[in-house]
């Protein structure tokens, strides 16, 4: 159902340039029609005293307008920006749903000032590798997400024993919308296998000629594997032994050989989930000469390092593949978010049940997974935008934006624009929230953030012009609007 009313979010600021701001009424129905700024002064951010008592700025800047039909919303003077795009998540429907479920995290996702998901192939059963695990998957999800989604394709290391079939499965998904195609150098999953690097090159000569990207999971599998097998030998068990097995080195060695592969196929290669300063460089001097080649990053690899593992309260809730690196590779990520090389934020929002899953003595045996689709954008505008390392143009970017754009889905997603889907997202920046497990609205409610102090909240999502969340008035609407965006569609 369309809306056809137009609706009026009334008094915002909104993104300007760089860090400056205007206060603007933004009119729309499902698309946003006219966004009027209400002065042609635009704020700098850190001039506005913003007080509690919001009357100076209503008797300032009255809204004379007032719509014929249709709603009215105050905006209350909070920042709206676009609604959050987070290219890289484990949603897990069908097949995994006693870790997590669309239902459960496409709601984080709207209290999290997300609208839009692009869903892993791999964490639902069957994996997306054919168009049929594609159409069993959507009607599995379609009426249980809150937020618009599209689906990542998938080749598992099986398929490659069947290669004709395989070039026909990966045609047909790109005709039929999915974003790209996941593969991974490692997996620990038997129902989506690794490949190695000859069949990777295989598959990005296939993808090249679909036009979409290959997204890959980098770590080396025989520096891994062979490591790990020896520290068990020895007995270790612990987090530094995962890590040891898992380090700086298992990452740029993956990453260098998919550069290879990038420059001789020219298919686009996407680095997922980017951990560490060394291959970080990689990228960088890749992106310089031209190859054909993206990243990611996420937010735990921008806030943790491994000390963060001493910590009992955080260790198992911490630990993710690739695992969290140093300070110096922290620091070396925010940089990268800031010159260009790292080209937008995901979660890798992967859940499980705490209770059963995060439990074991043995590290090797921890669920690795950190549920976290509901504090990216207040994370990256506290930690990024706030403490002055991104501008925020550029915050909004690495959170929608740059993957509108990437994928191709920039005419209705990614900007606060006349045109677009009214997907947009009010935060208060002047608010300060502490993350709490028992908050959280993924399935499994557990986060290495517990305790952690952001530095905004989300007010208010809208999804296609509608409210789906609501902090203020405990908003209940709960109808799933989500809608499959299919790729070749737009
Ligand atoms: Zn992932």
């Amino acid at each position: 159902m369309k809306l056809s009313e137009i609706n009026i979010l009334q008094n915002v600021f909104v993104s300007h340039i760089d860090n400056q701001l205007k206060l603007a009424d933004i009119y729309f129905t499902d698309k946003i029609e006219t966004i009027l700024p209400k002065s042609d002064r635009s704020i700098r951010w850190n001039d506005i005293a913003y007080p509690k008592d919001r009357t100076q700025f209503r008797q300032a800047f009255q809204s004379a307008d007032k719509p014929t039909s249709g709603r009215i919303y105050d905006g209350n003077f909070l920042l709206a920006i676009p609604g959050a795009i987070d290219a890289h998540v484990h949603f897990n429907t069908p097949g995994f749903e006693h870790r997590e479920d669309f239902d459960h995290a496409s709601l984080a996702a709207a209290y999290g000032g997300v609208t839009t998901v692009f869903d892993m192939p791999c964490t639902s059963v069957p994996p997306v590798t054919s168009v049929d695990h594609l159409n069993s998957k959507y009607q599995a999800v379609k009426d249980r997400s809150y937020i618009d989604y599209a689906f990542w394709g998938g080749v598992s290391g099986a398929m490659l024993q069947h290669e004709k079939e395989t070039v026909h499965h990966i045609q047909a998904l790109a005709d039929a919308g999915v974003v790209g195609f996941k593969v991974y150098c490692i997996s620990g999953m038997d129902s989506f296998t690794d490949l190695t690097y000859d069949q990777i090159e295989t598959v990005a000569r296939w993808v090249k000629k679909t036009g979409l990207t290959l997204g890959v999971h980098a770590e080396d599998k025989q520096t891994v594997l062979s490591r790990q097998h020896e520290l068990q030998r020895l007995g270790r068990n612990d987090w530094r032994a995962y890590c040891e097995a898992r380090d700086a080195f298992a990452e740029s060695e993956a990453v260098s050989k998919l550069i290879t592969i990038a420059q001789k196929t020219d298919c686009h290669i996407h680095i997922v989930h980017l951990s560490s300063e060394r291959a970080l460089e990689m990228i960088r001097k890749a992106k310089s000469a031209s190859v054909n080649i993206t990243t990611e990053t996420c937010p735990h690899y921008l806030h943790f390092t491994q000390h963060d593992f001493d910590n009992p309260n955080i260790q198992a809730f911490l630990k993710t593949a690739p695992p969290v690196k140093s300070e110096q590779d922290k620091d070396a990520l925010w940089q990268g978010l800031r010159d260009g090389t790292i080209d937008y934020v995901t979660t890798d929002h992967a859940g499980c049940d705490p209770l059963t899953e995060k439990s074991s003595s043995k590290f090797w045996d921890v669920y690795g997974g950190i549920p976290g689709v509901e504090h990216r954008v207040p994370f990256l505008i506290s930690e990024g935008f706030k403490k002055n390392r991104l501008t925020l143009s550029e915050t909004i970017d690495l959170l929608s934006t740059h993957v509108a754009d990437r994928f191709k889905l920039d005419a209705k997603k990614g900007a606060l624009a006349p045109g677009k889907d009214a997907d947009i997202v009010l935060v208060d920046m002047w608010d300060r929230r502490t993350v709490r497990s028992q908050d959280m609205h993924s399935k499994g409610k557990y986060t290495p953030f517990q305790g952690f102090e952001l530095a905004c909240s989300i007010a208010k999502t809208f999804l296609r012009g509608r409210l789906i969340m609501d902090m203020e008035s405990k908003h209940k609407d709960r109808t799933k609007y989500g809608q499959l965006l299919r790729l070749r569609d737009s």
